[in-house]
């Protein structure tokens, strides 16, 4: 086998390993995290805490109502007991069981708003809740696909690897270093030749390089420096 056909088949392998590389990084970078779980989440949080919040509200006036409905009571009895017979005093127990029914009644309308607040939070933190579960349930059958590929992935960079060392032990050392010398300022090392064309920069070859190409000893292409190959 010719150096040329040794270096492109080296050069085949190299570009095969190169992408799969790239996968496996791109795969790596991928495994967990997960922006829109995260942001489901933050925004759970936000809704619960908004919840308690209301929670909390609608509690203490609930608190606050029973207060005044047990203060109400108590008056309402000392008026009807018979008990007071002073007018003065019972106008004044008037007044304060008018004065508590209107606040209660400002409170109970209090009241009704927060009990709408806590519906939608309530409703809100549920359909959340159901959004975060899918979204993991998504996620984690996805982390499990990126995971078997990445495996598989490892496999055949591992592969690649061995097959590489192989192909490289057979070649010439020198011709090995041209090879890289060329990968590195130029992307390609190894041309194909077409029709007298060398693939790598598209220009004819000279009737002397190709004959000497055809021979099988280590040509490059007089215009872009590549090692030339003849399928
Ligand atoms: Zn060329």
């Amino acid at each position: 086998m010719s150096v040329a056909k040794q270096l492109y088949q080296l050069q085949e392998v190299d570009l095969e390993l190169e992408s799969n590389e790239q996968s496996l990084s791109r795969i790596t970078s991928q495994l967990g995290k997960s922006k829109p779980v995260d942001e489901a989440r933050d925004k759970l949080t936000v809704e619960r805490q908004r919840l308690e919040e209301v929670g909390r509200q609608q509690h203490s006036v609930e608190w606050e109502i029973d207060d005044l409905t047990s203060k109400l009571t108590a008056i309402e009895k000392e008026l009807y007991s018979g008990r007071i017979r002073n007018p003065k005093e019972l106008t004044n127990l008037q007044h304060e069981s008018d004065g508590l029914k209107a606040k209660r009644s400002q409170l109970e309308d209090k009241a009704l708003e927060i009990m709408d607040q806590v519906e939608l939070a309530t409703r809100s933190v549920s359909t959340l809740t159901s959004e975060l579960e899918l979204l993991e349930t998504e996620w984690q059958s996805q982390q499990q696909q990126l995971s078997a590929q990445l495996e598989q992935l490892k496999t055949v960079v591992s592969n690649l690897k061995h097959k590489r060392e192989q192909l490289a032990a057979e070649i010439d050392p020198q011709a090995i270093e041209v090879y890289h010398e060329l990968k590195k300022h130029r992307g390609t090392a190894v041309a194909k030749v077409e029709q007298g064309i060398c693939r790598g920069c598209r220009i004819s070859l000279p009737i002397s390089e190709l004959q000497q190409t055809r021979s099988g000893s280590l040509v490059r292409c007089s215009s872009c420096g590549r090692i030339l190959y003849l399928a």
